[in-house]
């Protein structure tokens, strides 16, 4: 049983210094000092609500496989290709290279993950198994969703589909799906498929779709119908969406509309090499917004650091915001956006919510954004996993 845990000194959301107080799990109404609490001075840092990194694949990562030559082709089809192909060749182990990544961000104060997983003919189901693996070695200290991926297409490679139901049965959380036409070339079938897998086991969505253009808006148009007939409002969840920065003002502006009515949330990672999201208006109209790091450190991308801090200033990079409110703004797209999109109840500082914390050493969160400090020290339900840096001696052990 985790003792209480009486945190001195600290200041919420970069808000005055006061005192929080973890007792049973939860932030509850202040206590005086006992016998059985612990006790932590803060020393006025910066305390934001667990990290939420909304959008990563645990799976993919080669973290501490040394250095990984990268010859892979410009395109997305060149890149599957060489990811399945290093899977094969490298003997990628999904279960240890999901605890690395999920240790290195947990340092940074990352308490909650959603993970793409693949699912294909050639691996079929063993990387989910995988991270089912992982997710119970961190259960109760990060929390792990994982979703069943179709990275090399689902209706052009014959039995995707009955595998990602088997994956569904093995522990999978959210049905995936990916670019409906430029990938399986039918994006009508593509979304009947997936929408009615997830009725088939009440599970929610998330769908990678980098499609541009008005390829991209109508497969949204297609995601917003099915979404409001399969009565999925509030569990649906579109990456990148690259297409709602390439449409024209009007068109645009009608997604977003269809977008919040429907209340499906958008992830987007601020890539320097893709077409800008428009975060403020999305934001406005009340689109939820979160961000993830994608892969980090894979055949992919070879860099990544999985800090959410940083994928914050890089939003804020790719924005062009500078202003303090809007740092702010990016800091609640990888916290409460990524919370709300990926649906945790009782998330943030509040009383009654799970005591999962990060602090921060900064003057302000905007600063927080622009400097990214390290050395953080992250509580999670009052336990403190990491202490200035440094993981506590009790967490499981990773290879
Ligand atoms: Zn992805």
């Amino acid at each position: 049983m985790t003792k209480d845990l009486l945190i001195r000194n600290v200041r919420p959301l970069g808000g005055a210094p006061t005192d929080l107080f973890i007792c049973n799990g939860r932030f509850a109404e202040g206590s005086t000092e006992h016998e059985e609490m612990r006790v932590l001075d803060a020393a006025g840092q910066i305390a934001l609500p667990g990290l939420v990194e909304a959008h990563t694949h645990l799976d993919k990562t080669l973290i501490g496989m040394g250095w990984y030559r990268n010859e892979v082709g410009p395109t997305r089809n060149d890149r599957i290709l060489a990811d399945r192909k290093a899977k094969r060749a490298l003997g990628i182990d999904a279960r240890r290279q999901s605890a690395r990544q999920i240790m290195q961000t947990l340092r940074f104060g990352v308490t909650h993950i959603r993970t793409h997983v693949d699912v294909d003919t050639e691996i079929g189901i063993a990387n989910v198994n995988g991270l089912v693996a992982t997710r119970d070695t961190f259960s109760g200290l990060v929390d792990v969703e994982i979703v069943a991926f179709p990275q090399s297409g689902m209706l052009v490679r014959e039995g995707t589909l009955a595998l990602m139901e088997e994956a569904l049965k093995a522990g999978a959380d959210i049905v995936g799906g990916i670019d409906p036409a430029s990938i399986d070339r039918d994006p009508v079938r593509h979304l009947d498929a997936i929408f009615a897998l997830a009725d088939r086991y009440g599970k929610p969505i998330d769908i990678h779709l980098h499609e541009p253009g008005e390829l991209g808006a109508f497969c949204l148009d297609l995601i917003v119908e099915r979404t409001r007939t399969h009565a999925l409002e509030g569990r649906v969840m579109v990456s990148h969406a690259y297409c709602l920065g390439m449409v024209e003002a009007r068109r645009q502006a009608a997604l977003i509309d269809a977008l919040a009515a429907s209340r499906i949330a958008i992830m987007t990672v601020g890539s320097p090499s893709a077409p800008v999201l428009p975060l403020r208006l999305l934001r406005q109209a009340g689109v939820v917004v979160a961000s993830g790091s994608d892969g980090i450190q894979g055949t992919w991308e070879p860099w990544g650091s999985g800090d959410m801090l940083e994928r914050a200033k890089f939003l804020a990079q790719r924005n062009g915001m500078t202003a303090d409110s809007d740092l702010e703004a990016t800091i609640d797209v990888c916290t409460f956006g990524g919370a709300a999109g990926i649906g945790l109840a009782d998330y943030g500082l509040s009383q009654g919510c799970h005591g999962d914390l990060v602090l921060v050493g900064a003057e302000t969160v905007a600063e927080a954004v622009a400097l990214t400090p390290q050395n953080r020290t992250v509580i999670r339900g009052g336990r403190i996993l990491v202490r200035d840096g440094l993981p506590s001696e009790d967490l499981p052990h990773v290879a």
